[in-house]
């Protein structure tokens, strides 16, 4: 079984992503609970002026979490509504490799989407920018965005106050030593709104941290925080129980 570097295994779908076989993948994500921007807004207000009134509410919003939590879902459902009121999206997600096939997301519980993508470097708000010339756009979303550099996140936030379109992100929140990955940090920093998608750790609680296994299933506690292509896996869980695993003294 080869591991996918800190990218959350993804079950087979169009665009078939390598199916995970791990105890992670037992883990369900807890549904959320209120209809946050999941839900496009109704059709009476995505026609004419309506539209313009809603370019001019558009927002940053980060849905941050640990692992397995089902963020790739959530984003795909939400797309999906829009398009079924006929209203047109921009799929972005990270290029970090092509073992995956370019411009997919893809969700564990199967489904999936095509998708442009992003990588170190580009220049996010003249992407958006070249999208919305070929035609208008309801909703950005951006899966994976934990990998955005500080200077992607502010061009996601310049494409909301200047193009008026709301871009919606999703990304894991601390990487496997429970450091800020520093687009989920400015992310943190910029964003006009934030939901944190939850799963729950073995012990029920909920799971905040991940840590990364070897092939033993022993926690490692060095290495890189994007790490591509080896035989790791990452479990979620509670900041207690990722203390244990990690060799942190626990008591009581
Ligand atoms: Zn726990």
């Amino acid at each position: 079984m080869t591991g996918d570097g800190v990218r959350e295994r993804k079950g087979a779908g169009v665009c078939s992503i390598p199916k995970g076989g791990n105890a992670q993948d037992l883990q369900f994500p807890i549904p959320e609970p209120s209809p946050f921007p999941r839900s496009p807004p109704p059709l009476s207000l995505a026609r004419g002026r309506g539209r313009r009134y809603l370019r001019a509410m558009a927002k940053l919003y980060f849905h941050y979490s640990t692992m397995n939590a089902g963020k790739s879902t959530l984003l795909l459902q939400a797309a999906y509504n829009y398009r079924e009121r006929g209203m047109e999206t921009f799929l972005i997600t990270a290029k970090l490799d092509n073992r995956a096939g370019d411009g997919c997301i893809g969700s564990r519980i199967g489904i999936s989407a095509p998708a442009d993508t992003f990588e170190a470097g580009e220049d996010l708000l003249a992407k958006i920018a070249r999208r919305m010339d070929a035609g208008p756009i309801a909703c950005v979303f951006i899966d994976e965005a934990q990998f955005l550099e500080p200077d992607q996140v502010w061009q996601l936030a310049r494409a909301v106050d200047d193009l008026r379109v709301p871009v919606m992100a999703y990304g894991l929140r601390v990487d496997f030593q429970g450091h800020l990955f520093p687009g989920s940090a400015t992310l943190l920093a910029l964003a006009d709104e934030m939901r944190e998608a939850r799963t729950i750790c073995h012990c029920g609680k909920k799971a905040t941290m991940v840590v990364r296994q070897d092939a033993e299933g022993r926690a490692l506690t060095d290495g890189a925080q994007v790490q591509i292509g080896g035989n790791e896996t990452y479990v979620s869980l509670c900041r207690r129980h990722w203390r244990e695993a990690m060799g942190d003294t626990v008591s009581g």
